[in-house]
């Protein structure tokens, strides 16, 4: 009997095997290399759960849909297959939908699927259990949404979120499965003839070669290049050919927060401690899988100086040429075989730039991580950021293979500055929107899809939309050590509220002890007052690999509003007069 199949005892004779959506939805993932889902259980899906967990996918069951979806989203970004996140209806969909457009924003792959109520209740607006049009309401969030209906579409619909978030710029896919279809019976061996294995879900997209010629051309002719790396870079799985490729260009490179570690963040050719410089002072700037979004000033303003720019990009997506700024050397394709096309045309002689300029920036990179040392080796108590990221920076250097998750304002900001990476992929933060609440989430697949330690380095309020998790990682029993930066208050813990007796609305409860939300589920709870006790503690966790919590007790008038975005800001016109 084939799996995920009953016998119909009931019609005698003409006896067939039968199967049911239940089992066609996890036969078909099953057929697509589907292993790990991320949910929360309830109606209508909580026995598709149950068998998806008897059938060997392995289930991570978390207490919010938001940091389900954040996990699933992240496993796309690592693994570059969809993260999937299950949901109920209505309220679980909603919630799992914040991560959905997050994983669309950042062109990280994910599939979430939500049971969903009968169409011909909700077509009517006839008030059915948790009813809504998730389809509707989906469809403006991601790149494909999906709705079947007969269980004899279930392999094509799976097939068609797959191949949609994978393919091309990678995202977002919402698909909707009524409770019925869950139900519904059909003959087993049609049912297995109608499922589909996806065959190269991502195609190689081949850069044309007078794409390649034109960009060399203008890197060329360049004084002052700079290469940006980008997420869309460490996502690709390129690492060897865009490490030669930058080693063999000679060129400078600054790579965005989670492209750190595509190349060492002490390679020699790192220009990460001299940004502001590159950015100024380039005048030929080649990004690679990286947007000229706001993270990057759109190409233009102050942050890049007086220095005329000509802009070489490579992204697999043509419609982001062009998105801020003129891009002088357009190159679309798959990151991967862009390079390896520049590779082969460079040839085996390729000038480095003039020494004037790389030695410009080496200077001014030595200068700046002077400037830093003596910061990160102070032992101040109450801690200050640099103390407590002093020690965890060494702590990375000597564990490079550990993934670091990072999400906060001011502990984001100077964590992404001061902890060097080492390898690609090991540095997961707040993406393209700098959104709080990522960190469990994220944690959570980044332990379970590589099944290496995770340092979770979080700020007090960042921690806090997502905290429950604490629970499902103790559950899960997870190599994961969370460094919680707590200065009692969002940016900083001072702020006072002169108008009434309520507390100003960014402080929080002084003296909080989230460690013992670690202990209250059987994990382990360190308060660390001193930058020697942080050491020790998130040391032991990462040798035990036990789930650890350790809150690290800032001064809190440590931090700045905004951290570094403050200029974001709006501005009172009362203020101002
Ligand atoms: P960052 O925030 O690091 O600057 P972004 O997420 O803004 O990076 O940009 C990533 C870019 O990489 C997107 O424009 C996306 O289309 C592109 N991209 C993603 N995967 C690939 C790939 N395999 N090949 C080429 N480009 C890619
Ligand atoms: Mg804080």
């Amino acid at each position: 009997m084939a799996e995920g199949t009953a016998k119909n005892q009931n019609t005698g004779a003409d006896t067939q095997e039968l199967t049911d959506g239940f089992h066609l939805i996890i036969d078909a993932l099953k057929l697509n290399d589907v292993k790990t889902i991320y949910a929360v259980p309830g109606i209508p899906i909580t026995d598709f759960l149950r068998m998806s967990q008897a059938e060997g996918i392995r289930v991570l069951s978390f207490r919010h849909e938001q940091n389900a979806g954040y996990a699933a989203a992240i496993a796309g970004f690592l693994t570059k297959k969809p993260g999937i996140c299950l949901t109920v209806s209505a309220p679980g969909f909603l919630n799992g939908l914040t991560a959905l457009a997050h994983a669309t924003t950042n062109c990280y792959p994910m599939i979430l699927i939500s049971g969903s109520s009968e169409r011909e209740v909700v077509d009517l607006q006839q008030g059915d259990y948790e009813e809504m049009d998730q389809l509707a309401v989906a469809k403006t969030m991601c790149k494909a949404a999906y709705r079947v209906l007969h269980a004899a579409d279930i392999g094509i619909g799976i097939a068609r979120a797959i191949r949609s978030a994978v393919s091309g710029r990678p995202g977002g896919v919402y698909l909707d499965l009524p409770a019925k279809l869950f139900g519904q019976v059909m003959n087993a061996e049609a049912g297995k003839k109608s499922l589909v294995k996806v065959i190269d879900a991502a195609p190689a997209q081949i850069p044309a070669p007078d794409a390649i010629k034109r960009a060399l051309d203008v890197l060329k002719g360049a004084k002052r290049p700079l290469i940006i790396l980008g997420k869309g870079a460490a996502y690709a799985q390129a690492d060897d050919a865009i490490r030669n490729f930058v080693e063999k260009s000679g060129i400078p490179f600054l790579p965005m927060s989670m492209a750190k570690g595509l190349l060492p963040d002490t390679h020699p050719q790192c220009a990460g401690a001299a940004r502001s410089t590159v950015l100024k002072d380039s005048d030929v700037v080649m990004m690679i899988g990286a947007r000229l979004n706001w993270l990057l000033s759109h190409g233009k303003g102050k942050t890049w100086g007086e220095t005329p720019k000509k802009f070489i990009q490579i992204d697999i997506e043509p419609k982001e040429m062009d998105s801020n700024v003129e891009i002088v050397a357009p190159v679309v394709g798959d990151i991967g075989s862009c390079i390896d096309a520049f590779l082969g045309a460079m040839g085996s002689k390729w000038d480095a730039p003039p020494a004037e300029w790389t030695n410009a920036v080496k200077a001014k990179r030595e200068e700046n991580v002077a400037k830093m040392a003596p910061r990160l080796m102070n032992n101040n108590v109450p801690m200050d950021y640099h103390g407590a990221l002093g020690v965890l920076r060494t702590i990375i250097k000597e564990r490079p293979d550990a993934i670091l998750v990072n999400e906060g304002a001011n502990t984001l900001d100077l964590a992404r500055g001061i902890i060097d990476i080492y390898k690609p992929r090991k540095r997961l933060d707040v993406g393209t929107w700098g959104i709080m609440g990522i960190g469990m989430g994220q944690a959570i697949a980044a332990a379970v899809e590589t099944g290496k330690p995770v340092l979770a380095v979080e700020g007090d309020s960042a921690f806090g939309f997502s905290g429950m998790e604490v629970e499902t990682i103790c559950r899960y029993n997870l190599p994961i050590c969370i460094v919680i930066f707590n200065n009692d208050g969002i940016y900083r813990g001072t702020d006072v509220n002169k108008a009434s007796a309520d507390p100003a609305t960014t402080v929080f409860v002084k003296g909080a002890r989230y460690d013992k939300m670690m202990e209250a589920f059987g994990g382990v709870g360190v308060n660390a007052t001193s930058p020697d006790d942080l050491k020790r503690a998130v040391n032991a966790a990462m040798d035990s690999g036990k789930p650890t919590l350790i809150n690290a007790v800032l001064d809190p008038a440590a931090g700045s509003e905004s951290g570094r975005i403050g200029n974001l800001n709006p501005q009172s016109a009362l203020k101002k007069k």
